[in-house]
C-alpha cells in the first residue's frame, strides 16, 4: 500500500488541514503516517487514520526519515515554516536529505504537494 508521511510546521498546520480535507478520498486509500501534533490535528479534524510518531522537535522528523531509509515511504508532504527558524533544524535537514539520497518525493509547498498526490492516485 502506498504510505505517505504528513507533516507541518505550527504556522502551516491549517494549510496541511485544508489540503487533506481536499485530498480527503485520495489520501483514504493511503497508509498516512505524521509527525506527533499534525497526525493529532489530522485525527481530530478529518475522517482519516493516520499513524502518529513523536512530535518534530522531539524526533519525529527521524523517525520518520529513518522509515524512508527504510524505503517504506512513498512521498513526504513537509509543510515548512520558511519566516520561522525551528529548534530542530537539524532534524529536518537529516530527513530532506534521506529523502534526496533514497528518490523519495518531497513536497515542502501546498501546489507541491497535490502534483505529488496527484501523481500517487495515478499509480
Ligand atoms: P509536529 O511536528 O507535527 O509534532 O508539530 C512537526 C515538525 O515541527 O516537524
Amino acid at each position: 500500500m502506498t504510505r505517505v508521511a504528513l507533516i507541518a510546521h505550527d504556522d502551516e498546520k491549517p494549510e496541511m488541514i485544508d489540503l487533506v480535507e481536499s485530498y480527503e478520498e485520495t489520501l483514504a486509500a493511503f497508509d498516512l503516517v505524521g509527525t506527533g501534533t499534525t497526525g493529532q490535528r489530522i485525527r481530530d479534524e478529518t475522517s482519516l487514520q493516520i499513524e502518529r510518531k513523536e512530535s518534530g522537535p522531539y524526533g519525529g522528523d527521524l523517525q520518520i526519515g529513518s522509515e524512508v531509509a527504510d524505503g517504506e515511504i512513498d512521498a513526504v508532504v513537509f509543510l515548512r515554516d520558511p519566516q520561522t527558524a525551528q529548534p530542530h533544524e537539524p532534524d529536518i535537514s537529516a530527513l530532506l536529505r534521506i529523502c534526496d539520497v533514497n528518490d523519495v518525493p518531497l513536497a515542502t509547498t501546498r501546489s507541491a504537494a497535490e502534483l505529488v498526490l496527484d501523481g500517487l492516485d495515478d499509480d
